[in-house]
């Protein structure tokens, strides 16, 4: 089956990590799409996936816009959708993994006569988009796509809330390759980044105010001394204001000693078995959660704010610890918690190791999206 892969973003968030694995299964038969040039086209290059860059225009539309700016950008979309009609009159299919991906790519699957996939990976809610676009993204679900994979319940949920066909709609799960998680570091990171035996708290994402590692600052001031955080991620979509805001809280809570704020990194593994618990704090609801399934295989416990996709991989006290989002003072408790009770703590990772293998492998994963794909075809 030859694949035409869309993808608006030129970084390397959630989305474009998860579509690298999709890709590289149906490369060579394939080709991704993308709107940007940027770290995401290198690491397409660096896994010989066919890409191309198929506009050198920036679209100004992004979650929070309204119609007037839809239309306004009708000058940079109109030919990225006759190039993708015309690139998809080779391929058997349009796979799209984001949402401005998916506008384009139905209106161009309509142009170019060939079935449209849209591969789920936001909660379509009014926390992460304006309305106008909420409506332009169901309805081009509902009219034009043959089938939309959700990245989890919490998303297909929000789709047929948001009035989307509950009847084209099915859940796979992201999928993770394990042995990356085993990874030894041939360097001592700890005595690199100057840990010493400090009680490590590491938190993995982008720097995004949804995101919420404002949260995981206070919570810190509520812990003991010993305790300290890693910040690992940067701001990908413009959010320079909240970096700012993180450093200044920092600051003013004379923590300085205790955060590092480590930037962009690709080595997610080698940082995460440096860490003695991982945290996740996102204050909206979270699609899937990526850098859970990552600590659980990196043998590492975990905390995630309560909210979207995260209960469907935890088992709160289980396979690690629920928390609900935009609380401090809870999520220091449960910080404190697993400190002090390392017995505990070591079994919960153990727990979360054993389940993110059991349920969240790229070969599991990858049967699915084959099986989904085929039907579209039946
Ligand atoms: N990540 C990374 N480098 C960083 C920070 C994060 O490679 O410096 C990765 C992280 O390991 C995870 C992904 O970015 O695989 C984030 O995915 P998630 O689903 O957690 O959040 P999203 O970015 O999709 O909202």
């Amino acid at each position: 089956m030859k694949i035409l892969f869309l993808d608006q973003s030129g970084k390397l968030g959630g989305a474009e990590l998860s579509l690298l694995d999709v890709a590289s299964a149906f490369t060579p038969d394939c080709l991704v799409g993308i709107f940007q040039d940027g770290a995401f086209a290198q690491a397409l290059a660096s896994r010989q996936i066919p890409y191309q860059v198929l506009t050198q225009a920036t679209i100004q539309v992004n979650k929070d816009s309204g119609w007037a700016d839809s239309i306004g950008s009708a000058g940079q979309i109109l030919p990225l959708i006759a190039t993708i009609t015309r690139l998809g009159r080779k391929y058997d299919l349009i796979y799209t993994n984001t949402s401005k991906a998916l506008i384009l790519g139905a209106l161009a699957s309509r142009l170019c006569g060939k079935p449209l996939v849209h591969h789920l990976r936001d909660i379509v809610s009014p926390e992460h988009f304006s309305a106008a676009n909420r409506t332009l993204l169901i309805t081009a679900a509902n009219w034009c796509a043959a089938h939309v994979i959700a990245n989890s319940k919490a998303t297909a949920a929000a789709f047929v809330e948001a009035g989307g066909n509950a009847k084209k709609v099915s859940v796979v799960y992201n999928g993770f390759q394990p042995q990356v998680y085993q990874t030894i570091s041939e360097t001592d990171l700890r005595t690199d980044l100057e840990l010493g035996s400090r009680f490590v708290v590491g938190h993995f994402s982008r720097l995004a105010p949804w995101k919420g590692q404002h949260i995981l600052i206070e919570a810190l001031a509520h812990c003991s001394e010993s305790v300290v955080a890693l910040l690992v991620g940067d701001a990908l979509f413009g959010e320079q204001d909240y970096v700012n805001t993180l450093h200044c809280q920092v600051e003013q809570l004379g923590l300085s000693h205790r955060v590092k704020f480590l930037g962009f990194r690709s080595d997610i593994a080698k940082l995460m078995q440096v860490c003695d618990l991982v945290v996740h704090t996102s204050t909206a609801p979270e699609p899937f959660g990526r850098v859970i399934v990552e600590a659980m295989l990196c043998q590492r416990p975990v905390i995630a704010a309560t909210g979207g996709g995260t209960v469907e991989l935890i088992t709160h006290g289980e396979t690690g610890w629920l928390c609900p989002p935009g609380q401090p003072q809870k999520l220091s408790e449960l910080i404190c918690h697993s400190y002090h009770q390392p017995e505990q703590t070591q079994a919960i990772a153990q727990a979360g190791y054993h389940h993110a293998l059991a349920q969240f492998t790229l070969e599991k994963t990858n049967q699915m999206l084959h099986q989904r794909l085929a039907q579209v075809f039946a």
